[in-house]
């Protein structure tokens, strides 16, 4: 290959970028912020890692799962990093925040690493690793900045950051860890956000944090979530607002008063349960007991009957008898979670319950796992087959990229598909709809009759007037 062409296309991959993201909202968020620094900074997307000259892993150390995912993933990268040196290696995210400059003794080839935090100085480090090949690390709490540029992934629904770390300490979590202490932002920045995004003509807002419930905590003018939803309520064009995550102790009687009177606030709570025994619920420091939890749930369908209720549930923290687990079982059973998602206890770095006695075995604590599992695609199953025959209010998000899979659901009317194409959405329920409709509807809520349920989605027809 000519060397000019040679030098040319090197630059080229050198102004690309890729990012690999592990783990929950918010991290899916903070690459949607290190893609807005580095495309206000001249980078484009690459089709794939091979092509790209910076190679961003944002990692998430939350479970142990999405750990060694993530490890997998950038050990993936060292053959790319032998085969094309000039390639900028960076590792983001809780392991970066967590391992620090450990990662670069294990993975020699990664060139930076940058906590959750700092993320307004990725473009200074892939600068300084660029002018002077050394190895750089941020790991500092420069707060969280509302200015930087986003590129959403998402052109209806969009993410908004409200606050960043937990105050909380439950004893099983490296979150106080990695991302520090709560901090809320101003309510005039968010509603900055919230009137830009209605701009840009996006329908639907997903306020973020670990601990949202605790939003406004140290800011004036009487900042809650409850005062947040009201406001954004206000802002013209903004027709779904949603929230997570909450936390059942903080979870107050006038935020489910907002829930039940702002039509905007989507009848969808997303309220992690832990467990259904006191005394585990005590070891986890959750400061609330089961029968405080069920009550808030009681209040919740009082006000909102037609709420969904999420939950993640935890299954052999350590300490947990058969009879703890059997509590757990019982307070599923009474709370009727729409989905629930559940996981098994593991040690985390930097927490309470790593250093705490009476481990239990994966093989006591895998059964139970499946028993909680089997209990909830019951009531999962119950759930989604109460959809069938209602009419339910849908934002059309996109195309069904699994058709075939669906097609057989689908097509009960022989003349559905003259409608166009499959389209994919959720309701205010935060419940995934697959039916046929024109390209057209993308990004337009619309009026879908559900007509078959399974455990995962639903699928339905378009309301007729909307044809
Ligand atoms: S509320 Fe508890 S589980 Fe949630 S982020 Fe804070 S410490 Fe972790």
């Amino acid at each position: 290959m000519p060397s000019s062409k040679k030098s040319t296309s090197s630059e080229e991959r050198r102004k690309r970028y890729r990012i690999l993201t592990f783990g929950c909202q918010m991290n899916a968020h903070d690459t949607e912020r290190m893609s807005g620094l580095l495309e206000a900074e001249g980078y484009s997307l690459a089709t794939s890692p091979e092509e790209a000259g910076v190679i961003l892993v944002n990692t998430c150390a939350v479970r142990p799962k999405a750990e060694s995912k993530a490890y997998s993933a950038i050990g993936r990268l060292r053959k790319l990093k032998n085969e094309h040196p000039p390639t900028i290696i960076g590792v983001c995210g809780c392991i970066a925040q967590s391992e620090g400059e450990k990662i670069f003794a294990r993975m020699p080839y990664v060139d930076f690493v940058l906590g959750p935090r700092s993320l307004g100085e990725l473009r200074r480090l892939i600068r300084q690793v660029e002018r002077q090949r050394v190895r750089a690390a941020c790991l500092d709490d420069t707060s969280i900045s509302g200015k930087l540029p986003i590129k959403r992934a998402h052109p209806y629904r969009a993410w908004v950051t409200i606050m960043e770390g937990c105050d909380n300490c439950c004893t099983y979590c490296i979150v106080p860890y990695v991302r520090g202490r709560e901090d809320s932002r101003p309510l005039s920045d968010i509603l900055g956000e919230v009137c830009g995004l209605a701009r840009e003509g996006y329908k639907e807002v997903t306020f973020l944090g670990q601990n949202v419930n605790s939003y406004g905590r140290g800011l004036a003018d009487r900042a809650n979530l409850a005062r947040l939803l009201e406001l954004a309520a206000e802002v013209p064009g903004i027709e779904r607002l949603r929230f997570v995550t909450s936390h059942p102790k903080d979870l107050s009687y006038e935020l489910m008063q907002v829930m039940a009177n702002i039509p905007q606030v989507c009848e969808h709570l997303h309220l992690p349960l832990q467990s259904g025994s006191d005394k585990v619920l005590r070891a986890m420091n959750r400061k609330y007991a089961g029968a405080d939890y069920l009550e808030k749930l009681r209040l919740l369908r009082e006000l909102i009957p037609e709420i969904s209720i999420t939950t993640d549930v935890m299954v052999g923290f350590p300490g947990e008898t058969e009879e703890d687990f059997a509590q757990t079982l019982e307070v599923v059973e009474a709370a009727q979670f729409d989905t629930l998602f559940s996981f098994i206890y593991s040690d985390r770095p930097h927490t309470v319950s790593a250093g705490m006695g009476n481990k239990i075995p994966r093989e006591i604590a895998q059964p139970r796992f499946m028993r909680l599992l089997e209990l909830q695609d019951r009531i999962t199953k119950e759930h989604q087959a109460r959809q069938l025959g209602k009419t339910e209010q849908v934002l059309v998000e996109g195309k069904n990229q699994r058709l075939p899979e669906y097609q057989d659901h689908i097509s009960d009317d022989p003349g559905s598909h003259d409608h166009g194409v499959q389209l994919t959405g959720r309701t205010r329920g935060n419940r995934l709809v697959h039916f046929s409709g024109l390209e057209g509807l993308l990004g337009k809520l619309v009026w879908v009759k559900i007509t078959r349920a399974s455990q995962h989605c639903l699928m339905g027809e378009l309301h007729p007037s909307q044809k």
